[in-house]
């Protein structure tokens, strides 16, 4: 059996973790098996679903680098692909539906089912439609569509137990006492979801339905269905539900927020796969730094867990600060503020930036180059002084959008000191002999490599009796105005002797030393 597994988004808003996580579970799992990953947008609810959502749904994907075989922008042998042009497919089913007295029309106004649910909701029990319109004749039937009398079509709900065979969650019970008979076309003409996705999935040869565990309590109206039309039950897959810090469900204000989110904060699209991947799956050798084409081969539904996954992207938030924020409407500046510092993505993903291969990585990080205060030749990703740049600077970066300022730095003729604590380093006598005699070196000789720098220092070390944090601390903060940042000797073959010397001289011209 070819396996087929599809994403089916409803386009009501953005792309957020766990669609992300639903949509790679199933085009890994399609790619491992060499099956095909369909894209399928669930637009049946015309007043939430828009199509600039759906565009945001698919630019997320793409960025994220999962592929469609077949889709409504690509088609496909089992299009179309958006419900809405599916219209005609349901009506078929459903008159089918009709005429072996499975489903029925209902008369209810949507006053009157409001009514039933606040009775329900008043008594504690659970609003379980009471069928009033499952058995009327043939004539009162005619009567009310003579008249124009809004209706919906509601499924006959069978008295039984169903059981849902689960490749994650195991066989759960369900008792349909509980679902009632519910509505599979609305007074619009449109499919419920629980409708046409079984109608879809079945038309389009869905092998595997990989899905967020929310819609476990789905899958026994879904499989009253299947059952109905005789359709052959696709195997379900219902994944971990993700967490936040706080261990609570993330919530669209609390860490549900847009995928492109996570690009325009600097993860590149590779390490934000591998970070979900790990949402509620583990590889077999436990290793978790993955790339994407072993991800494609080795993912497997079988190693999913039940638990809840943990999302540690972002700090955790107090009940106020939750009341008060909401990271979804945040820049991405603001944003970053509230990200987790020792997270697992900020791991990974400094690990996928000293890992990527130097073109790739100067192409991911162009956009952050367009926005530094630096010279415009340096802008140009195949210049080879700033490739050397951000080849030396990489491995202090979580996120790309951190190199700006490291490389900024680089350019810069005159310091500022990061603070007093760094300006009064140069305040002690010996502090300003080491820098005297650095400047002093720097003239007479003439360093290239980052080791001629090192021999440098070493020679200012004997010179001046110095060694350690006393030799390298004044040095670094007369240069840099940090007492913190990269390796020196890297830091200044890409500087150059002619900066040094000008930034040297600079602090001479504010008289914080005298060279
Ligand atoms: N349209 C549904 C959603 O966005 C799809 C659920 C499913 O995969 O069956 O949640």
């Amino acid at each position: 059996m070819e396996i087929r597994t599809r994403f089916a988004p409803s386009p009501t808003g953005f792309l957020h973790v766990g669609g992300a996580r639903t949509a790679l579970f199933n085009y890994l799992y399609a790619k491992a098996k060499g099956g095909k990953f369909i894209l399928r947008i669930e637009d049946t609810d015309q007043d939430r679903s828009t199509l600039d959502s759906e565009k945001t749904i698919l630019e997320s994907m793409q960025w994220l680098g999962i592929h469609w075989d077949e889709g409504p922008d690509i088609g496909g042998e089992y299009g179309p692909y958006r419900q809405s042009e599916r219209l005609e497919i349901y009506k078929k089913f459903t008159n089918l539906l009709l005429e072996k007295n499975l489903a029925y029309r209902c008369f209810c106004t949507p006053e009157e089912l409001e009514a039933k649910k606040k009775q329900a909701d008043a008594m504690g029990i659970p609003n379980v439609y009471d069928g009033v319109h499952a058995n009327m004749t043939p004539k009162e039937i005619q009567a009310k569509l003579d008249a124009k009398v809004p209706y919906s079509i509601r499924f006959r709900v069978p008295h039984k137990q169903v059981i849902v065979d689960d490749l994650i969650q195991g066989k759960v019970k369900f008792d349909t006492k509980l679902i009632g008979d519910f509505i599979i076309v609305k007074s619009d003409g449109f499919p419920s979801y629980n409708y046409a996705v079984v109608i879809d999935d079945y038309l389009m040869k869905i092998s595997h339905v990989i899905r967020g565990v929310g819609h476990l309590s789905n899958t026994p109206r879904q499989i009253l269905i299947y059952e109905a039309l005789g359709f052959p039950l696709p195997q379900f897959a219902h994944v971990s539900e993700i967490v936040g810090t706080d261990g609570k469900k993330l919530s669209k204000r609390a860490g549900a927020t847009s995928i492109l989110a996570f690009r325009d904060l600097g993860y590149t699209n590779e390490c934000f796969a591998n970070y979900i991947a790990l949402l509620g799956w583990s590889p077999e050798d436990s290793q978790e730094y993955i790339k994407k084409e072993k991800l494609e081969r080795i993912f497997d539904i079988e190693r999913c867990s039940k638990s809840p996954a943990m999302f540690d992207v972002f700090k955790k938030m107090s009940e106020e600060e939750k009341e008060s924020v909401s990271l979804n409407s945040l820049t991405t500046v603001e944003l970053g503020n509230y990200l987790n510092p020792k997270s697992k993505l900020n791991w990974l993903s400094n690990k996928h930036i000293c890992d990527m291969e130097m073109n790739e990585l100067m192409k991911e990080i162009s956009p952050f180059l367009e926005i530094a205060n630096i010279p415009s030749e340096y802008k140009d990703i195949n210049n080879t002084t700033i490739r050397d740049i951000v080849y030396s600077i990489r491995v202090y970066l979580d996120r790309l959008s951190q190199a700006p300022p490291y490389i900024e730095e680089f350019f810069r003729v005159e310091i500022n000191f990061e603070n007093e604590e760094a300006k009064q380093i140069l305040e002690n006598a010996n502090a300003k002999t080491v820098v005297h005699e650095f400047y002093n070196f720097l003239q007479s000789s003439n360093p290239k490599t980052p080791q001629d720098y090192k021999n440098l220092m070493e020679e200012v070390g004997k010179k001046t009796e110095q060694k350690g944090k006393n030799l390298f601390m004044p040095i670094r903060v007369a240069t840099t105005g940090k007492t913190q940042g990269l390796e020196l000797p890297i830091l200044f073959s890409l500087l150059g002797v002619e900066k040094l010397l000008k930034r040297i001289a600079h602090l001479t011209k504010e008289s914080v030393l005298k060279i």
